[in-house]
């Protein structure tokens, strides 16, 4: 494969995937690794490609399709090569980009691309987490405000979005590790200690503020309580100092490029800092193999409601 893809600039990138069939080329290397596999049925072994069109059809079932089938790409009219450039500027980048500039850069409308990068978030938020997050882990929870759409912790009775994240610290320099965030109907016991069971090794260390919410899962792990009340942010090795990076990072991302995210999108616009933070020290192009390796996801149109992006072109109040 040329370098393009290694360095992947603008440029590079472009000349990589120029075309829907180098696109297609691409997607039948990530998703099926090279060997087609029958949409319905899962056979691999006489599987047909017709000469005229990108279509295959299984020797077992007798099913066709296509390599974008069953995937976000799927009855969409937007070419190929614009949903592959769209997808390296928003998972590639550091920062994202709001549709007005993602419509600018690739030649589209803003509605397209509103369209686009809700199916693209949707897409970054398609994975299974196949491991316990272990060590040292820091829980904590923020508020999306709905109208501005700033998170602030004002206590926890607060009538907004909660959010809930957990962020491991990678055992050998107390580094920032994998992030994990989610919308949680409620900051409750009964909601947040099913997660963290989920997702955290029995026994590993939990790092909160002093939130008693957490309290009684001491028989499932070791605790490290800072208690903000008391101005106590960093007591050795008990603080939440790298969960509390991350939700700076997510409120700056709010506040500059995705105003006033709605409340049923919100999960999605999560799922974008979630995948960018946890793949930020990849190779570029790993980053964005990663992200089409989950693009076997298909969304409705009713999913994304284009009310809500007619809402999203309201003025910002101030
Ligand atoms: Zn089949």
């Amino acid at each position: 494969m040329p370098n393009a893809l290694h360095t992947l600039s603008i440029k590079g990138f472009i000349a990589r995937f120029d075309t829907d069939e180098a696109c297609r080329e691409y997607l039948v290397k990530v998703l099926w690794k090279g060997r087609p596999r029958c949409h319905q049925c899962g056979f691999t072994d006489k599987i047909y490609k017709y000469a005229s069109r990108p279509v295959y059809k299984c020797g077992n079932c007798g099913t066709q399709f296509r390599v974008t089938t069953g995937t976000i790409f799927e009855s969409s009219k937007i070419p190929l090569t614009d949903w592959f450039l769209a997808i390296k500027l928003i998972a590639c980048s550091k920062k994202g980009m709001s549709s007005h500039q993602l419509a600018k850069e690739i030649g589209i409308t803003q509605k397209s691309a509103w369209y686009m990068e809700q199916n693209i978030r949707l897409m970054l938020g398609n994975k299974e987490y196949n491991h316990m997050l272990s060590g040292k882990i820091e829980v904590d929870e923020v508020y999306m405000v709905r109208d501005t759409s700033i998170p602030t912790k004002q206590g926890h009775g607060t009538n907004k979005q909660k959010v809930f994240g957990m962020r491991q610290r990678n055992s050998d320099k107390n580094e920032a590790g994998e992030l994990r965030i989610q919308v949680v109907p409620k900051v409750t016991q009964k909601v947040l200690h099913p997660i963290i069971i989920d997702n955290v090794k029995l026994q590993a260390w939990l790092m909160s503020d002093e939130w008693g919410g957490y309290n009684n899962l001491t028989k499932k792990y070791k605790r490290g309580v800072v208690n903000h009340g008391k101005r106590q942010y960093v007591d050795g090795d008990f603080h939440t100092n790298s969960i509390e990076g991350a939700w700076a990072h997510l409120r700056k991302l709010i506040a500059g490029i995705y105003h006033r995210p709605s409340k049923e999108h919100l999960q999605r616009y999560l799922n974008e800092f979630e995948f960018r933070y946890n793949n930020r020290k990849k190779a570029l192009e790993l980053i964005f193999k990663s992200a089409m390796k989950q693009s076997d996801v298909r969304t409705r149109h009713k999913d994304i409601k284009l009310d809500s992006w007619k809402n999203s072109q309201k003025p910002k109040s101030k």
